[in-house]
């Protein structure tokens, strides 16, 4: 019998029906010069610190005596201990490598992680945010609490009035490029602690952060070490959407109970799931990641991320200055465009398309509350980003 909850899921993924839709118009107007600020995928190469890891790690597979088969399904020891000292212990967070779970990518590691969860968990949701959250618990049948991120509370997802086992977070974000404010952070790690609530913190675009007040990772809330999971991904950070690597950071203070009252850490949990499920992240990537913190790769990916905040800044003000309203674009690679009233963000999508050939992706892709809203995304070439713009101002 099948899994009847896939067929709550709606149409097809968002971002494989868009791409229909932009083929379709390219294969009418073949001598159309299409920009895309849809899809977030970054464009720049890898930093060479990182390329030249990767080379140094392709010789040793190729060397009987450097050569390495399975390495452990949690990541090298190399690579979690500069994970835990670079990304955490430097910001004075207490986090160890026996904490980090490396993996292939993010949207696994948060698809896969409520695997942990019963069916009957309800499960609080930002809306609009990245859809695999909604569709991985949908796909499990679970029960979702949406949490409305509007303009009116700056795009902040609020705890709810009732209980829910678990909520997803997602800062800075996907798609408003809005972040989290310290306080915002802390109410959540309340909730989390009255309501015995895990929550699942995805920063996947932590580094893309400007603002000096804002914590880059939920454990610089005190508090949040026995109540929340963080997932962090290589991917927007170093350019690695191609390579893959990402990791699930898991404090052993974090327990959940089972329906029989029992306490379990979830940190040997994860660690079963995944070497039952998962057989580790390549060598090469790894050591290609372990890269990102050397003293050479540090500041190659850095700039990576100022060319990105350029465009973003490019965007942002481009259209500000010519009337439009926009968000996000400061602490994130992406811009939340409010569209006119009454035009749906499909028939925006459409007229966008149609008018300068521009890409984009409809709010109302993310959830119902981003209808009214436009995402685009900071993560293109220089030229054709300031290009994309100056038609939207010029034709729009
Ligand atoms: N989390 C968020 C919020 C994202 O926007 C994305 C990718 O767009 C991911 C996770 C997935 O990252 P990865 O490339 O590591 O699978």
């Amino acid at each position: 019998m099948l899994n009847m909850n896939y067929f709550n899921l709606g149409g097809s993924y968002l971002f494989s029906g868009i791409a229909a839709k932009v083929a379709a118009y390219i294969r009418e107007n073949p001598s159309a010069d299409v920009i895309r600020l849809g899809i977030g995928d970054v464009t720049r190469p890898l930093a060479p610190a990182v390329v030249e890891a990767m080379r140094k790690a392709v010789d040793e597979m190729g060397d009987a005596d450097a050569f390495r088969g399975y390495g452990p399904e949690q990541g090298y020891e190399f690579l979690r201990r500069a994970i835990a000292e670079n990304d955490y212990q430097a910001r004075g967070v207490d986090i160890s490598p026996e904490e980090i779970f490396v993996s292939d990518g993010s949207k696994s590691d948060v698809a896969n992680f409520q695997e942990l969860f019963d069916a009957s968990c309800r499960i609080a949701i930002p809306d609009p945010v990245y859809p695999v959250y909604r569709d991985s618990n949908l796909m499990a049948g679970r029960e979702i609490v949406y949490l409305p991120c509007v303009e009116a509370n700056g795009f902040m997802p609020e705890p709810p009035a009732c209980h829910v086992d678990a909520v997803y977070l997602c800062s800075p974000n996907n798609p408003t490029g809005t972040v989290m404010s310290r306080p915002a952070l802390e109410n959540w790690v309340a909730y989390a602690r009255r309501e015995q609530a895990l929550i699942l913190f995805d920063s996947a675009y932590e580094a893309y952060i400007s603002d000096r007040s804002c914590p880059h990772s939920i454990y610089e809330i005190p508090g949040a070490e026995t109540v929340a999971v963080e997932f962090r991904s290589f991917s927007k950070t170093a350019g690695f959407t191609g390579t893959r690597c990402a990791y699930v950071t898991l404090p052993d203070t974090v327990a959940v109970r089972g329906a029989d009252g029992s306490l379990h850490r979830l940190n040997q949990l994860w660690l079963r799931r995944q070497t039952t499920k998962f057989n580790g992240a390549p060598y090469i990537v790894q050591r290609g990641a372990e890269a990102v913190y050397s003293a050479a790769g540090r500041p190659q990916v850095r700039a990576q991320v100022a060319y990105y905040m350029e465009n973003a800044r490019i965007i942002r003000e481009g259209l500000g200055s010519a009337g439009w309203t926009v968000f996000g674009g400061e602490n994130a690679p992406y811009i939340w465009l409010k569209l006119p009233a009454g035009e749906s963000s499909m028939d925006f999508f459409d007229r966008l398309l149609n008018t300068v050939q521009v890409v984009g992706t409809p709010g109302a892709g993310f959830g119902k509350c981003g209808e009214g809203y436009f995402r685009l995304t900071a993560f293109g070439d220089r030229n054709r980003t300031a290009e994309a713009v100056g038609r939207i101002v010029a034709k729009l």
